[in-house]
């Protein structure tokens, strides 16, 4: 069986007084431990949450890496660098990195590979523009993105992935997929991953990521290929974040 995770993406927001709030509300919460909980947010802020989190279920993420070890590389952050924050997991290929900052599929694939030599969770985030959708390319752009990766990696390294399904569409725009259209997405996805090998599609954690709110959580994780969510907008508010985190439990 795979363990939901509801992982927290703050992107460019949030304050030490945020964080201090969202540990506290967090740890209070009694979220079941059937779920995986994480917050993800600048790197400002990764040592400070390192402390408020010390005896806590509650995993830290970091929002993208430096595909080399160390150097001239000013203004980045390494693999070993996020492990020494107590960060376990980090993003890589969001739509907005893919966008704003031109990371393409290689540098993608080149993120992951220094996240997976330092021990840390990749999670590989794809997903269509509202273009691609309407000219009918989800399938090809999605599994573009993700055979880019996978097809690059050994199977033991395969296994250590989550991937996030975020159609750049409903990201910040309050347009969330509707719950089939997800669910059609990752069943997608977790035919192609178990066409490459069985146990990888079963074992693999895909979450939902787009508009996931308290109020349409549920729905879209009761759905059968729906192993969690990435939210931006709702994981900066503590009450709506655990009532997502409840509804995956
Ligand atoms: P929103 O939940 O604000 O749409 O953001 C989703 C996202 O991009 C999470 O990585």
């Amino acid at each position: 069986m795979r363990k939901p995770l509801i992982a927290g993406n703050w992107k460019m927001n949030g304050s030490p007084e945020l964080l201090e709030t969202m540990t506290q509300s967090l740890a209070s919460a009694q979220i079941s431990s059937s779920v995986d909980v994480a917050i993800i947010p600048p790197f400002t802020l990764l040592t400070s949450a390192q402390g408020l989190l010390a005896d806590s279920p509650v995993a830290l993420g970091a929002q993208t890496l430096h595909p080399e070890s160390s150097g001239a590389y000013t203004g980045e952050i390494s693999a070993s660098m996020l492990v020494q924050c107590g960060v376990t997991c980090v993003l890589v290929g969001h739509s907005e990195r893919r966008t704003l900052f031109g990371e393409d599929d290689q540098a993608v694939l080149a993120r992951v590979r220094a996240a997976l030599a330092a021990g840390l969770t990749p999670v590989l985030c794809i997903g269509e523009t509202l273009e691609e959708r309407e000219a009918d390319r989800v399938e090809s752009v999605v599994l573009g993105q993700v055979s880019a990766v996978f097809d690059a990696l050994s199977a033991e390294e395969r296994s250590q992935l989550v991937i996030a399904y975020e159609p750049v569409w409903a990201i910040g725009t309050g347009r969330t997929a509707t719950p089939d259209q997800a669910q059609q997405v990752h069943a997608m996805i977790r035919a192609w991953l178990s066409d490459k090998d069985p146990a990888l599609g079963e074992g693999m954690r895909l979450l939902y990521g787009g508009s996931m709110k308290a109020d349409n959580a549920a729905d879209l994780l009761s759905r059968p290929d729906i192993d969690g969510g990435l939210i931006g907008g709702a994981s900066l508010k503590p009450d709506d974040f655990i009532a997502i985190c409840h509804a995956a439990g």
